[in-house]
């Protein structure tokens, strides 16, 4: 394993406890790669099964369990909570609402702390408590922040989160509150907090945002789990949201190293949806992405992604032209209605996750989607992750009931 530059044609390799996250030749961000790694495709599959009856905390883990994929840690080190073994749901109403006969959710809500990060930030944390971390921080919209909280609670680390001030939701704040997180509030939105973090170089905190390398390979084994439920064979659609695009750049990773390993023999069209309101990587990619279109004030209800300005957008580029994949937004009134059928389909998320299935049934209206293709989404956040948005909602619908 080593740590290179993300761009391939620098190739710079630095030491694995190289402490900034991007390139000191070209300023690309940095990656794990297993440069040489030949695995057996068939005694993989079959040693990850067997992992799945065993009481090891490691096998149990849904990301642990692909440790070969991993960085190494000597065993004590990981830092767990047995995140990950998320399940692959039909999604009844949902289907027919996007004018699909094969549409499931991969649920990644339903992670320890309700959310995708935990699949990264278990392996970030061991990391961090490898190299001997004292403090980490991150910039968050909420997810990172409850996620970073919980593991840096589990491993004893003070955990530092910078929030941008009354543009989150309050249950995130309170889980981060609840797991011990010291809050600091930016006036601004994300990408301002983000920058005020890294401003403050030589503070002693290790970053733990999605910039951060090893954030990427525990995401990555989504697509890991994602294939052993397909039994190997892909789907052929896979739907993210989009927001600073760690989880499509890691979904992208995963599937170049599944398909070099052996593990699948062709990869499912990666489609990105972003908020029409923060859409900095689908006005990237309609501009010929040679530079990063940004968004200067991202406004959505979607919070979880409002961010405009996200930096990975340069590896999730590189996954959307492996996989032949698309980029499109919707509009706030299309994530609410199709977050409200998701919530029909008796599983609920929270709204940023809904664009997958809005930006979905776009694709099938505009003919670029087959209605039997079989469509994987991924949900990121649980239905609790904003209840404010929800009560909102009904309220609202109660209030025009009244008027009529
Ligand atoms: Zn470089």
């Amino acid at each position: 394993m080593q740590l290179r530059c993300s761009d391939s044609a620098c190739g710079q390799v630095l030491k694995r406890d190289y402490s900034a996250f991007s390139c000191p030749e070209c300023g690309e961000l940095l990656e794990i790669s297993c440069n040489g790694f030949r695995p057996d495709a068939g005694m993989l599959r079959q040693l990850w099964s067997e992992r799945r009856r065993s009481n090891d905390p490691l096998d149990r883990s849904g990301v642990w369990r692909f440790r070969e994929f991993l960085p190494e840690y000597n065993r004590e080190d990981v830092v767990t909570l047995q995140e990950g073994n998320t399940p692959l749901l039909s999604a009844d109403r949902s289907a027919p609402y996007a004018g699909l006969t094969k549409l499931q959710f991969k649920h990644l809500g339903w992670n320890p702390t309700g959310s995708f990060k935990d699949l990264g930030m278990t392996v970030a944390i061991t990391e961090a408590r490898s190299r001997g971390a004292k403090v980490v921080a991150c910039a968050s919209t909420g997810n990172t922040a409850a996620s970073m909280a919980a593991y840096a609670a589990r491993a004893g680390i003070r955990a530092r989160v910078y929030l941008p001030k009354g543009r989150l939701s309050r249950a995130k704040v309170a889980q981060s509150l609840d797991y011990g997180a010291e809050i600091v509030e930016i006036d601004g939105n994300f990408d301002q907090a983000l920058s005020s973090m890294m401003s403050k170089q030589n503070s002693g905190e290790y970053f733990l945002n999605s910039i951060n390398p090893f954030r990427i390979e525990g995401q990555k084994t989504v697509m890991f789990e994602l294939m052993e439920q397909l039994d190997w064979r892909s789907s052929d659609y896979v739907v993210v949201p989009g927001g600073n695009l760690g989880n499509s750049s890691a979904f992208g990773k995963a599937l170049k190293e599944l398909r070099s390993a052996g593990l699948i023999d062709r990869v499912p069209r990666m489609v990105i949806v972003q908020a029409a309101g923060a859409n900095p990587f689908v006005r990237t990619v309609a501009a010929g992405a040679r530079a990063l279109t940004t968004v200067a004030n991202p406004s959505t209800c979607a919070s979880a992604i409002s961010i405009g300005s996200p930096r990975s957008w340069r590896k999730a580029l590189s996954a959307l032209s492996f996989t032949d994949g698309l980029a499109l937004d919707v509009s706030d009134e299309e994530i609410l209605a199709a977050k409200a059928v998701i919530g029909r389909d008796g599983i609920g998320c929270e709204p940023a996750s809904a664009t997958t299935l809005a930006g979905i049934k776009r694709l099938r209206q505009d003919g670029k989607m087959q209605a039997d293709a079989h469509v994987v989404a991924v949900l990121t956040g649980h239905v609790l992750k904003d209840p404010d948005i929800i009560l909102k909602v009904h309220d609202d619908l109660t209030a025009a009931k009244v008027e009529q």
